[in-house]
């Protein structure tokens, strides 16, 4: 059977230039960075060479990076190490209410420990407005976090002015660009970011390892403490396959980015077009101001998650939604958020591409979801009461 993975958002694969890079530090240079000898300064240089290449494709210096164990640990540790480092001045932290989990359930956490946190609503498409950001900043704030890329929707935040008020307010602000990077243009300088999250494996390199950038000079605890690595801000050996694996996916996705671009814009778009001609379908998210790899769309009368099974039988792989909340058959927070009734927040499919796709394995798609979807709505009351009445 044809097989198509088009769940780019949820992880993807590890290219091949990302292993060929790490391999020979499984079995060969397997040092510890911390060792005086030679196979542990072999390392040690790989970790630096790798942090030079994260940061040069978000436009920071490489003492400005910070190895994780994934995203999530690198949203952790910009919220709670600097809520805590900076608890003196105050205890407000403004977001925003579309946040990956790794952001929201942060803040939850924060609010138990006596930390107040402003959600900021978004527009249809899924938008956080600079203006409501400005309002919402108060003399106790100490950080703003918004996202760079929403992962379920694909919309694009306004994160350059959101950093020109976070810093016209002296408030740090932090973005998570987990969607971001190799996808839209960011850059940590121009952009006024002073922290920053990615992940290894939703750019090409394994799971397990993320990064997080700290501007010189921020306040910033420890949430890992032990032998001191990662200049004292995350203790425990490094992942040194890992982390050379990200750093090889950075600069393939800054040294790729425009040809890449245009290829996944050139797939999302065709996609977008061939599914809106099915009837009772719509686009989630901003019709333009969206990540070239994302599609969502939301289909009356059909529940995502038989939709993905479906998919799945024809070789197709999607999700519904974000893959943290695929599990559970809960509305998309991120729909509702967008003012979605809850019914049509259950009907979602996302559809995220990535360079490795090519154009035929989206007309495969454009062949099979409508015989899907038709087979759905023949199942459904709903669709045939509706279809009587409206037709
Ligand atoms: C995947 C993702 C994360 C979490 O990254 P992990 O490395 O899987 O922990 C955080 N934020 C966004 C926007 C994501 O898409």
């Amino acid at each position: 059977m044809k097989k198509v993975y088009l769940d780019n958002s949820a992880t993807t694969r590890v290219s091949q230039e990302v292993l060929d890079a790490m391999l020979p530090f499984f079995t060969e240079t397997y040092g510890n960075p911390s060792s005086l000898h030679t196979m542990g300064q072999e390392a040690s240089a790989a970790v630096q060479k790798a942090r030079e290449q994260v940061a040069r494709a978000i436009g920071a210096d490489a003492e400005e990076i910070i190895f994780t164990s994934c995203g999530t640990e690198a949203d952790n540790l910009a919220l709670v190490g600097t809520a805590y480092a900076n608890r003196k001045k105050g205890n407000h932290i403004i977001t925003s209410s579309i946040e990956h989990p790794a952001i929201l359930r942060t803040c939850e956490f924060l609010e138990k420990e006596g930390f107040r946190v402003t959600y900021l609503p978004v527009d249809r498409y899924g938008m956080v407005s600079p203006a409501d950001v400005e309002a919402a900043i108060r003399p106790e704030t100490t950080l703003i976090s918004v996202m760079a890329v929403n992962n379920e929707i694909g919309t694009i935040q306004p994160v350059r002015e959101i950093g020109r008020i976070a810093k016209e307010h002296n408030v740090y602000f932090h973005s998570d660009a987990v969607q971001a990077v190799g996808k839209v243009p960011i850059n940590v300088k121009k952009d006024d970011i002073d922290m920053l999250s990615l992940s290894g494996h939703k750019i090409h390199a394994p799971k397990g390892v993320g990064a997080l950038y700290v501007k010189k000079g921020t306040r910033i605890q420890a949430l890992i403490h032990g032998g001191g690595q990662e200049r004292n801000m995350k203790s425990g050996t490094e992942n040194v396959p890992g982390i050379v694996g990200l750093g090889q996916a950075c600069e393939a996705a800054i040294r790729d980015f425009d040809k890449n671009t245009a290829h996944m814009k050139r797939l999302r778009d065709k996609l977008i077009e061939g599914l809106l001609k099915i009837d009772r379908v719509r686009l989630n998210g901003h019709p333009t101001i969206r990540s070239p790899n994302n599609v969502n769309v939301s289909f009356s009368f059909i529940e995502g998650e038989s939709l993905v099974l479906f998919l799945d039988m024809s070789g197709i792989e999607a999700s519904t939604g974000s893959a943290c909340s695929s599990k559970n058959l809960k509305a998309s927070h991120v729909l509702l958020a967008c003012g979605l009734p809850p019914e049509e927040a259950h009907g979602s499919l996302r559809l995220t591409n990535c360079a490795f796709n090519t154009e035929d394995e989206i007309d495969y798609v454009l062949e099979t979801l409508p015989g899907i979807v038709d087979r759905l709505r023949a199942m459904s009351p709903l669709y045939k009461e509706a279809a009587r009445t409206t037709t």
